[in-house]
């Protein structure tokens, strides 16, 4: 049988080669490095992980990424394997010896019958007679095949850059403070009339605020990043409040058509909205808040918005170079490209973010690939497990399809690491053995849980009809 090729030997790439050479299947991988390096990239192993050596947390009841591994983990992952092997004190986190890692990564494809590995730069689309090919070439794919992809899908559908504004998850919003209503009441597509979430400042509130925009620690962009990437309309919120004191007030922060239904008599000096980020509603992100301030003084200076004060951020905003794809609208369910169904992605490029995820979604590229090479369908993966969470964000696997597709996706997707936010809300609000109604910290707790004990259910239900392929582990 013909051999399924991937391009690019990094987290994702290997993992899927992995899994589909486990399920006995042929793969030749093919990674650039050493012939040609890549701005972050310091070594020719395989799987190398570029900057911090952590998988973050390994708390599989507490934690969304600490579940995406323990479900890997059931799914006989690679770099799970490789990255507990390796593991270097932590506490509660799983950080791994990185040498070691990428050693043992590139030593077990090396050491499989049934991978072959061709060091070279895949320059331009892949062609059509490798037949099924996943693409796993990363945030720093190189420039020829970064354009041949980008005239493929148009020239929107790549990004180069993150502009992140900091998404929130909506159940730790105060709602006594926070009103939803659409800026002089107006539905957007499939809206109501009240789809942003508002949160009002007095004068006060807001030249503090602004004085803390300017003060706070930002980042700086790395030289290889090249020359600030700043364009008009996506300008960092920091150096907007730097260009006046009115600024923000005349710009993303304008009270303008909106009534606090709080205060009615009250007019707002200033109001920061924020709007659905996913389908399910879980999570809202602060409009035209992308950011280089530090990750600390994110969270310091946006929880002094009011009804923001308990926030808990799903992740925060930045501005970094990243190539990916606007994947719901461009992959099917099965991570394929709509436009040429031979080409599958995965990694970072489909706008998933973290080492962790890029492999996770390079597990089941490769279990797609291998599924349809022996004729097989897999059956849907479940949205409430992490997997499936995180499939789902990427192809907009929720989303019914067709103009309710384009209606309803998001209308900027950006990368995201797995989070609580992307799984379907539980039925029921969570009660301890009292039966009493829980509020706060205790409430948060027992709501992972019961959101990890349906993710373990589902998945063990799911891995039992889908049929484990052979010697995936082995
Ligand atoms: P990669 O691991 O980058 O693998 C892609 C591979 O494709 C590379 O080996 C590359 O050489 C190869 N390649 C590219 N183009 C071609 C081509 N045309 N032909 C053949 N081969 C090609 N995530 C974290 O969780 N923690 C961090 O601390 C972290 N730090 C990061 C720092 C930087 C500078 C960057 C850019 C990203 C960082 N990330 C981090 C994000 C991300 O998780 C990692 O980049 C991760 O390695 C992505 O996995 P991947 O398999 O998609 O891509």
């Amino acid at each position: 049988r013909d051999p399924i090729h991937i391009v690019g030997g990094g987290l994702a790439g290997s993992e899927a080669a992995w899994q589909i050479a486990g399920g006995g299947h042929r793969v030749v991988l093919h990674e650039m490095r050493p012939v040609r390096g890549t701005d972050a990239h310091q070594t020719d192993s395989l799987a190398e992980l570029v900057c911090s050596n952590s998988f973050r947390s390994d708390d599989a009841q507490g934690n969304a990424v600490g579940l995406l591994h323990q479900e890997m983990r059931s799914l006989g992952s690679l770099i799970m394997r490789m990255g507990d092997a390796n593991q270097v004190p932590a506490g509660g986190a799983l950080a791994v010896d990185r040498e070691g890692f990428a050693r043992a990564v590139t030593d077990a494809l090396e050491a499989h019958p049934l991978v072959t590995i061709v060091r070279e730069e895949v320059a331009g689309l892949p062609p059509e007679s490798w037949g099924p090919t996943i693409v796993a070439t990363g945030p720093l794919t190189a420039p020829a095949l970064a354009e041949a992809i980008g005239a493929l899908t148009g020239a929107d559908a790549l990004a180069f850059f993150d502009a992140i504004a900091p998404i929130v998850h909506r159940d730790s919003i105060d709602m006594g403070r926070a009103w939803f209503q659409s800026r002089y009441d107006k539905p957007g597509p499939g809206g109501t009339g009240a789809d942003y979430l508002n949160c009002p400042m007095d004068r006060a509130q807001y030249d503090a605020f602004v004085a803390a925009l300017i003060a706070g620690e930002k980042t700086g962009f790395k030289a290889w990043e090249g020359t600030t990437p700043y364009f008009d309309g996506c300008l960092p919120i920091e150096v907007m409040a730097e260009r006046g004191p009115e600024t923000l007030r005349h710009g993303p922060m304008k009270p303008v058509g909106l009534t606090n239904p709080h205060d009615p008599t009250v007019k707002p000096c200033a109001i920061v909205q924020l709007r659905q980020d996913n389908a399910l509603g879980t999570l809202y992100n602060m409009v035209g808040f992308q950011t280089k301030l530090r990750h600390a003084e994110q969270v310091r200076i946006f929880r002094t918005i009011p009804g923001l004060e308990n926030a808990e951020f799903a992740r925060l905003g930045g501005l970094h170079r990243n190539t990916y794809l606007d994947s719901p609208r461009l992959l099917d369910a099965t991570l394929r490209l709509r436009a040429r169904p031979s080409l599958r992605f995965a990694g970072q490029i489909t706008g998933c973010e973290g080492y962790v995820e890029s492999a996770a979604v390079g597990l089941m590229a490769g279990r797609f690939a291998l599924a349809e090479a022996r004729g097989d369908t897999l059956p849907p993966l479940p949205q409430t497990t992490a997997l499936g969470a995180l499939i789902a964000h990427i192809t907009g696997g929720h989303l019914t399809g067709g103009a309710e597709r384009e209606a309803n996706a998001p209308r900027s997707f950006q990368p995201m690491n797995v989070n609580f936010g992307l799984f379907p809300p539980l039925e029921r609000a969570p009660r301890n053995e009292t039966g009493r109604r829980l509020r706060g910290p205790e409430k948060a707790a027992l709501k992972k849980r019961a959101l990890t004990d349906r993710a373990r259910a589902d998945l063990a239900a799911w891995i039992a009809g889908a049929g484990e392929p052979r010697a995936a582990a082995e």
